[in-house]
């Protein structure tokens, strides 16, 4: 069995700059502007020996509305088909309502969650990981998709599971 991994998360926290990491594609579309991808997008993912399914979502902004509820819906597909999900936050915005309502959800998915900390890079990761902890999603998970830095470790964890 390959396991499924979804990348979960408001728009632009960077889910997928790091799908492409995980896919080494350039096919996620990847764009300053939040939201812009529209539907749930699969790829097949490699970390070291690691093989699995990596579904890239839209992401959910709590405040869904037209298309943003089309996003949302998709990504809401996407826990449901993962076998565990990779819940991105902003290190450098800080706890955001969408966040929260998020998480929520998560917890009511029942699926293995891992929370992950993006970019990190050129910042302090204790003031940086300090907010989330708020989220009771227990350890969290340090990265900077943009860079590379922190996947393998984190892909080394979650495929413990399986
Ligand atoms: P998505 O909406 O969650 O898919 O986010 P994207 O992957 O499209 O990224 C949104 C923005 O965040 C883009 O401008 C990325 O270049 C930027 N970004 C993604 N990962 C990192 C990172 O590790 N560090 C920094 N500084 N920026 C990042
Ligand atoms: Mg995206």
């Amino acid at each position: 069995m390959i396991p499924v991994i979804a990348l979960v998360g408001r728009p632009n926290v960077g889910k997928s700059t790091l799908f492409n990491q995980l896919t080494r594609s350039r096919d996620a579309l990847v764009a300053d502007y939040p939201g812009l991808t529209r539907d749930r997008k699969y790829g097949d993912g490699k970390a070291g020996e690691h093989e699995f399914i990596v579904i890239d979502t839209g992401g959910i902004s709590g405040d869904e509305q037209g298309i943003d509820e089309h996003m949302a819906r998709q990504s809401l597909l996407a826990i449901e088909e993962a076998d565990a999900v990779l819940f991105l936050v902003d290190g450098r915005h800080g706890l955001n309502p969408a966040d929260e309502m998020i998480a929520n959800h998560l917890r009511r998915s029942e699926k293995p969650v891992f929370l992950v900390v993006n970019k990190t890079d050129g910042i302090n990761e204790d003031i940086a990981l300090a907010d989330f902890y708020a989220l009771g999603m227990g350890e969290l998970y340090p990265l900077a998709a943009a860079h590379g830095k922190g996947v393998r470790s984190l892909i080394d964890t979650v495929m413990e599971l399986f």
